[in-house]
């Protein structure tokens, strides 16, 4: 691994963990569920960020 690449690895490690994170959360049902406060995040949203793992009120957290 040289040197210039170690930041775009690291980006697609992280992408790479959402990713198991959102089929963990498919497997377990709770896709669909806020990881903050349990609200169903809206299908719209999902569809523009697959990986969105919480409602509009805590964009933040993941
Ligand atoms: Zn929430």
């Amino acid at each position: 691994m040289s040197d210039y690449s170690n930041e775009s690895v690291i980006a697609i490690e992280n992408t790479l963990n959402e990713v198991d994170r959102a089929l963990e959360r498919l497997r377990v049902g709770t896709y669909r569920t806020c990881q903050v406060c349990d609200a169903p995040i809206d299908d719209a949203e999902l569809v523009k960020n697959p990986l969105l793992a919480n409602c509009r009120a805590h964009p933040e957290l993941s």
